[in-house]
């Protein structure tokens, strides 16, 4: 019974995380290239925060990344 809460939680907890940090990747866009670059969209990986042009970003749900390794990382990271 007990068990059974804490993991329904934990996935909430992780639902929620994931979403927030969707958001603030579609949303706030980073400040130091913003100014300039309104014809190419960029996107932030997840995993070590580096910025890349839309087209060379690898997309996962909501999430973006530099490479299939960081993506990998990221969701093995939120896995445990
Ligand atoms: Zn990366």
């Amino acid at each position: 019974m007990f068990i059974k809460a804490l993991i329904f939680f934990a996935l909430i907890m992780i639902v929620v995380t994931l979403v927030k940090r969707g958001k603030k990747d579609g949303t706030n866009m980073p400040t130091t290239m913003n100014t300039t670059s309104s014809d190419k969209a960029m996107k932030r990986c997840a995993e070590c925060g580096v910025h890349l042009p839309e087209q060379e970003a690898l997309t996962y749900q909501t999430l973006s990344f530099c490479c299939n390794d960081h993506k990998k990382l990221y969701l093995k990271d939120k896995e445990t």
